[in-house]
């Protein structure tokens, strides 16, 4: 049988099957080596995987096949020696919860995450929520961000998961994908998940039913289901994606309003800084990159960047 792993905790995995959505609890017998950086976790949520359920031990499914993962987001370890641990495997889409007051999201934050997804190849869209908290000049200064960033190449929108508007956009944006759903702590997240995901109550004692009671286990991340073949991951206390290593020189990459002007510059090794004929500050003094996202770069490049 065919399913996704909808929560991990280290020891055994719930996987819903693809066929019937129901959920079984799995162990994963043998080996099984990460492609690439060395991970703590063989499997996370997320995970599309191959499983046999032995009749006799109802509910004990046994999974035996890992399918190659087209993106996963890693969280690195805060002991050096620790290896990191798979967050989460095969993103569709990321939605980036922001706000302009109760709290304001930082630039520096939003671009942070930006960069990292566009590392890990998932595509992002801003999600600005609350604006029932705002009056009109906050309201036009949400606009301006907005349009900032679309030119850049991100979609965003404006919600409130209060009154109910622009939920159905994102509800359509959500369609047979699989989405992270990211943000700081207080911009709503939950009330969002609470609004999209029905029935969610059910589903999250459906699933915690499953649960070791009494045995210590660590989730970093779950999959809920909006309805078959739509699926949102929560990744409670993850505030921010963990950044993947990125060279100096590869930054600008990151950055697609910037990544088209990299071949324009003088020297090749150009971090667009104070060297002469860089294109990408000629295009920073045009206004056709847009002054903070410019800022963003410079503090990551400094990595004085202020993780909050
Ligand atoms: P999380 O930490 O991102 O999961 O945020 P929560 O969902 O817990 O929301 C934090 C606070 O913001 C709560 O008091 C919510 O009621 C409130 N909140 C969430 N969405 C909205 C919204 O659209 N408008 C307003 N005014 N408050 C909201
Ligand atoms: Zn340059």
């Amino acid at each position: 049988m065919t399913g996704i792993v909808v929560k991990s905790t280290g020891s055994w995995y719930l996987v819903r099957e693809t066929a019937t959505g129901v959920l079984h609890r799995c162990r994963l017998r043998g080996k099984f080596k990460h492609q690439g950086l060395k991970v703590s976790n063989p499997l996370a949520v997320g995970d599309q995987v191959d499983f046999t359920v032995e009749e006799q031990t109802e509910g004990a499914g046994v999974i035996h096949h890992i399918e190659p993962r087209r993106n996963y987001i890693i969280r690195r370890s805060v002991h050096k020696s620790e290896h990191a641990h798979i967050v989460a495997a095969n993103l569709d889409l990321a939605l980036l919860v922001v706000t302009l007051v109760s709290p304001a999201t930082s630039f520096g934050f939003i671009d942070r995450f930006l960069v990292t997804a566009e590392a890990y190849q998932i595509p992002v869209r801003l999600i600005f929520n609350k604006v029932d908290l705002y009056d009109e000049e906050l309201a036009g200064y949400q606009e301006q961000i907005l349009k900032m960033y679309r030119r850049t190449g991100y979609e965003g929108l404006r919600c409130s998961a209060h009154t109910g508007e622009g939920l159905a956009e994102i509800d359509a944006l959500l369609e047979g994908k699989v989405t992270l759903l990211s943000g700081h702590s207080g911009v709503g997240k939950s009330t969002l998940i609470n609004a999209l995901v029905p029935d969610l109550d059910i589903k999250t004692a459906e699933i915690s039913q499953f649960s070791d009671k009494g045995v210590h286990t660590t989730t970093f991340a779950e999959m809920l289901e909006v309805r078959p073949g739509t699926y949102i991951i929560d990744t409670p206390g993850i505030k921010e994606l963990g950044l993947v290593d990125i060279p100096a020189a590869e930054l600008a990459h990151y950055f697609p309003e910037m990544r088209a002007l990299l071949n324009q510059c003088r020297y090749h090794n150009c971090q667009h800084i104070h060297e002469p004929d860089c294109a990408v500050r000629e295009a920073v003094d045009k206004g056709k990159i847009a002054l903070p996202r410019y800022d963003s770069y410079l503090s990551m490049l400094a990595g004085q960047d202020n993780r909050h």
